[in-house]
């Protein structure tokens, strides 16, 4: 018997990376999972095969979350397909890097949408259709809470606000007995932040254990907020780092 057994989860950027790892780990756990995803097709389908593998009902939706009408009507069919809603994994990002010298206005305004005010949107919309005892994770970031070099303001910002925006949902929602909680991951070897790119072993200076985390290790943590030892956490913050922010 699974922690999530009999729950309805969306995801979203579900196709790669942390999404595609907690949607896997959710249904393992006995969920029926949705993810979102913008372009990468065969990888979202790579995961609904999976997640369908595991005996569970799956669904992937293409919307860009920076669009707030596609967003929204993802979250309904979700909802639709399978059955209303128990948790909502804002997971979506982009880290577009570039010093406040340099960074053009329409790289801004991108990160922005989709780092921050999808979540605001996807929590909106999937408030419609959580029930009580629902949860709302975000993933958030470590460089939210401490800049470690140059060129990673907005996106620091955009975890911030995100920190900020999901106590706000912990008291909004609390007594519909829905949590929110931010699970904030330092380096993560993901096409975002390879574990053999370029930049790894300047993010993994800081690091207690001297490793990335695996995708996996997110998942870990997002399942058990998700599930019943969740139900008095929220408008936390977890970190789950390897002591780079230590
Ligand atoms: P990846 O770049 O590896 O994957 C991003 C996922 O988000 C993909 O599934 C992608 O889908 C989806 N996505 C991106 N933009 C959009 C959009 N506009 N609309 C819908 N889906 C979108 O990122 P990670 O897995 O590494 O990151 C996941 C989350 O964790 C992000 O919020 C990130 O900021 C955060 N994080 C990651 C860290 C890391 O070191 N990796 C560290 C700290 C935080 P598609 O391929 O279809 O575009």
């Amino acid at each position: 018997m699974g922690s999530l057994d009999g729950k309805v989860a969306l995801v979203t950027g579900g196709s790669r990376g942390i999404g595609a790892a907690i949607a896997r780990k959710l249904a393992e756990e006995g969920a029926d999972v949705a993810v979102t995803y913008e372009r990468s097709v065969s990888r979202a389908d790579e995961v609904v095969a999976s997640i369908e593998g595991l005996g569970r009902k799956a669904l992937a939706v293409r919307a860009d979350s920076a669009d707030a009408d596609a967003l929204i009507t993802a979250v309904d069919r979700a909802a639709e397909a399978l059955g209303g809603l128990d948790v909502l994994v804002n997971n979506a990002g982009v880290f577009p890097r570039g010093t406040v010298e340099e960074m053009p206005l329409t790289d801004l305004d991108r990160i922005l949408a989709v780092n921050v005010r999808a979540v605001f949107v996807a929590t909106q919309a999937a408030a419609r259709h959580l029930r009580p005892g629902g949860r709302v994770v975000h993933l958030g970031s470590t460089l939210g809470e401490r800049v470690t070099g140059t060129g990673m303001s907005a996106y620091a910002a955009t975890k911030a606000a995100v920190a900020g925006m999901s106590r706000g949902f912990a008291r909004d929602l609390g007594s519909r007995g829905i949590t929110s909680v931010v699970v904030q991951p330092g380096p993560t070897d993901t096409d975002m932040n390879p574990a053999d790119g370029p930049r790894a072993a300047k993010s993994l200076a800081l690091s207690a254990v001297g490793r990335h985390a695996a995708p996996e290790d997110l998942a870990a943590t997002v399942a058990h907020v998700a599930g019943p030892a969740g139900a008095f956490i929220t408008g936390s913050v977890i970190t789950v780092d390897g002591g780079v922010n230590a």
